[in-house]
This record gives structure tokens, C-alpha cells and sequence, in this order.
């Protein structure tokens, strides 16, 4: 008869699982994510993680690369076209808008954190799913939320621990600005075309802004001679940016101006940034080479026309994103530690069914009181459940015995010294918090 091979499932490329030993390094970043949060008045919000598809490629443009090859588009069973959120702010802003946030003290600032959906060509530090935790003021135009949302970007990254960042910022300008701007590029690249990679080519007839984007080495190089955004601004452009600056300035926050810099999204108007680190990667094998390379941590900017694009209404409004994955990668390589969250106190070992019945009600007992305890309930053998108990790395391990069960008594044992002493039950809890300092 033949034996039929069982499949085994992998997890679908360019996702991954995030298993209990990271798990200290996600909460770390939640935690820090939120505290910085909380500390400059951003509340939390939590979107669907699908929308309708036309929403994205309505807020972000058609012609950019998340609309037209990344995006995890499904039809429901009940025929809607739907998409996988690819980031954050378009999902943000609809919901500010259908919840009539408008109505409220403005600008109503919001942070969320979650996973994102982008079908790209998995690699280190690239994934279909990532998780972004954002920032965003919506409903003032005023530059000083332009800084803030630095600011606060960076407060995570410096709340972690984290060295070597530089953030790079640019003005892309506005609907009054930017088509002189788009007509001298397009001039510009058009006598160049036959330097351009195949996308570019296209770009320069559906989105000339996102040939600054290309990281194709010849595009690059090419990059270098185009005109500037920042010299193209209108004066309302111009005085925003520069007060951008002054705002910055007056923290002392390091930047470089980077006039090339444009997102790979078609509603940011005004400010734009990105933070790289400098981050240090090993390559090779036994000949292991140091590597030091700039990595986007992150990026956003302000985006006046999204509310108009999508609902006609004036909302202005900034915001940032910070890739969760590189985060914790950056973290771990510049060696951050993050304290693990499971941290038994105490170790149970029983003796017997009698003391194992009396065990599970110890359990919630030191539970009650606060006291993090391990066991071994599904192990007889005391030998077994001591070598539990030391891997455990609990201070104290309680040895209850069926004699003991009986006396109302209990062993209190110091992993450490071995040293042990029996004592009544009743005093347990005041003995083990004493032992503990709790
Ligand atoms: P973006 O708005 O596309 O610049 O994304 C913001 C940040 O999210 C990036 O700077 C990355 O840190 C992170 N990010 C974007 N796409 C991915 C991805 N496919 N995998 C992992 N992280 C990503």
C-alpha cells in the first residue's frame, strides 16, 4: 500500500513568525511607541486592516508603485473590491472623515501600530508583511506639527536606546508650485531618456516626481544633475520650510536638507523627511567584511491635499511612519537589550497526586498575590522538576511533598544556595515577599 507523504505548511513568502524569544524586542517598541505617544498627545487609533481597494489607489496615486504592483487586491463574496492595507495614513484620514473628527478640537492627533501588506521581493529588511507604527496631526497646517512628528519619530528611536540616526527632509511643494517644477523635469529628463531605467521611462509620463525615487544606480547618477524642488517653491511653500527648520533648530535636532528627496506616495504636498541610520552589516563567511550602509528606518511628511483628493474637504495635515522590523534589527545589532517578559519567581514541585491537587490551588494563590510562578504539573519525578526548576531561572523553588500536603506545611528552597527550610503554609506569601522584596 502506498504510504501517503504528508504536506508540511511553510509560512507564505516574505512572512514570517514572531516567535516567544523576540517577542521582548516588540514589546519594547510598543511600549516606547506608546509612551512617546501618549507624552505629546497622540492617541490610538486602530483602522480595518482592508479597505476599499480605491481608496488607496485614490490617496496614494495609481501610477506609484505600492497602487500598481504591491498591493494585495481581493474581490469579497459579496463582489467589493478590497485591499490589504499597504500603510496607514489613507485608512487614518477616511476614518477621521466618516467619524466626523472634523467637529472636534483640531488637530486631532492619532498613533497607530500594526501590520502592513506589501507584495514586494522579499529580502533583509523587506517583507509582505511588516508592521509600521505611525504619527499623525490632522487638521492644522501649522509647520510647528511638521517638527513635532520628527520629534516625536525620533523620541522612539532615542526612548530605544538607538545611535547613529540622521534624518534627511525636503519640501515637494503644492498644487501652486509644483507643475513649473514638473515642467523643468520633464524637460530635463526628456534629453535623457535613453540613461533611464525601463520604469523611469515610464515615470516620466505618468509621475515624472518618482524618477527621484529610483534607486537604479544609472537613474541615480542622472539624479544628481536634475533640478531642485527647493528652488522651485512658491513663497507659502518657502516660509512653511523654512519654519520647519526654526522649529527644528530651536531642539537642536540634527538634519540635512536632501533636495532630492521625494516618498514613494503621491499625497505628500510641502514637507517631506526620512530617518536612516547608519547601520553595520557583516557580509560574507569566513572572510567576514563590515559593511556600513544608510537604512530607512522611516519616513512621512504633510499631506494638505489627501482629505481634499478623497472627501473635498480642507483637512491639513502631517505625518510619520516608523518600519517596526527595522527597528528591532537596528536594536539587535547595536546590541539593545530588552528585559524578557516571562520571568518566573518561583518553582512548584509536588510530590504525588494529593500535593498536586493542593499545587494547582497554591498556583492561584501566588498568583493572586502577584508572584509569577512556573511548574511542571505534567512531570512525577522530583529529579525531572528540580532540573526544571533551575533552567527556570526562579529564585525559589516550593517543594511540596504528600507529608507536607497533609501537615499543612511546605519546603522553601534558594535555587541559588540549595539552602532549605520547611515552613506552615500560613506564612507562605509573607516569606516568599520578603525573599522576593516585593
Ligand atoms: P514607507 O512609507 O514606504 O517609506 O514605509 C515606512 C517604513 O516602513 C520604511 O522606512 C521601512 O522602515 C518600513 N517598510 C516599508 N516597507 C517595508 C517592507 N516591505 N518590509 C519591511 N519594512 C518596510
Amino acid at each position: 500500500m502506498a504510504t501517503q507523504v504528508k504536506k508540511t505548511f511553510q509560512s507564505p513568502k516574505g512572512t514570517f513568525d514572531i516567535l516567544p524569544d523576540d517577542q521582548k524586542y516588540w514589546e519594547k517598541v510598543r511600549k516606547a511607541v506608546k509612551h512617546v505617544a501618549l507624552s505629546y498627545g497622540f492617541e490610538r487609533i486602530d483602522i480595518p486592516m482592508f479597505e476599499h481597494a480605491d481608496l488607496y489607489s485614490t490617496a496614494i496615486g495609481q501610477s506609484t508603485d505600492i497602487v500598481e504592483k504591491e498591493m494585495y487586491t481581493f474581490r469579497s463574496k459579496g463582489g467589493d473590491l478590497l485591499a490589504l492595507r499597504p500603510e496607514g495614513t489613507a485608512g487614518v484620514m477616511r476614518s477621521y472623515v466618516e467619524n466626523g473628527m472634523l467637529n472636534l478640537p483640531q488637530p486631532v492627533k492619532l498613533y497607530y501600530v500594526g501590520p502592513m501588506f506589501r507584495y514586494e521581493q522579499p529580502q533583509a529588511g523587506r517583507y509582505r508583511q511588516h508592521h509600521q507604527a505611525g504619527f499623525e496631526v490632522l487638521g492644522d497646517q501649522d509647520a510647528v506639527y511638521d517638527a513635532q512628528v520628527i520629534i516625536a519619530f525620533l523620541a522612539v528611536a532615542q526612548e530605544l536606546g538607538m545611535k547613529n540616526l540622521r534624518v534627511e527632509i525636503n519640501s515637494i511643494g503644492c498644487p501652486k508650485c509644483r507643475p513649473a517644477f514638473r515642467t523643468q523635469l520633464v524637460r530635463f529628463y526628456k534629453t535623457r531618456v535613453a540613461k533611464l531605467c525601463k520604469d523611469c521611462k515610464r515615470r516620466l509620463k505618468d509621475n515624472p516626481l518618482r524618477l527621484l525615487d529610483c534607486k537604479e544606480e544609472k537613474c541615480e547618477q542622472l539624479k544628481a544633475y536634475a533640478p531642485n524642488l527647493i528652488d522651485h517653491l512658491c513663497e507659502e511653500c518657502h516660509n512653511h520650510f523654512k519654519l520647519v527648520f526654526e522649529y527644528l533648530d530651536e531642539l537642536e535636532i540634527p538634519y540635512a536638507l536632501n533636495p532630492h528627496l521625494v516618498r514613494g506616495l503621491d499625497y505628500y504636498t510641502k514637507t517631506v523627511f526620512e530617518v536612516f541610520v547608519e547601520d553595520e552589516h557583516v557580509e560574507g563567511g569566513s572572510e567576514k567584511t563590515h559593511q556600513r550602509s544608510k537604512l530607512a528606518l522611516g519616513g512621512g511628511g504633510r499631506y494638505d491635499q489627501l482629505a481634499k483628493t478623497l472627501a473635498g474637504k480642507d483637512i491639513p495635515s502631517v505625518g510619520a511612519a516608523i518600519g517596526m522590523e527595522r527597528l528591532i534589527g537596528v536594536m539587535k545589532r547595536q546590541n539593545i537589550k530588552a528585559t524578557p517578559l516571562y520571568k518566573p519567581e518561583v518553582f512548584l514541585v509536588q510530590l504525588g497526586a494529593f500535593s498536586k491537587k493542593k499545587c494547582l490551588r497554591l498556583f492561584e494563590d501566588l498568583r493572586v498575590h502577584g508572584i509569577t510562578v512556573a511548574e511542571s504539573f505534567g512531570k512525577d519525578s522530583i529529579k525531572a522538576q528540580l532540573r526544571s526548576a533551575d533552567r527556570s531561572a526562579a529564585k525559589i523553588a516550593l517543594i511540596l511533598g504528600h507529608k507536607e500536603a497533609i501537615d499543612g506545611m511546605i519546603i522553601v528552597r534558594e535555587m541559588d544556595s540549595g539552602a532549605q527550610e520547611s515552613i506552615s503554609m500560613e506564612k507562605l506569601i509573607k516569606v516568599l515577599k520578603e525573599k522576593l522584596k516585593k
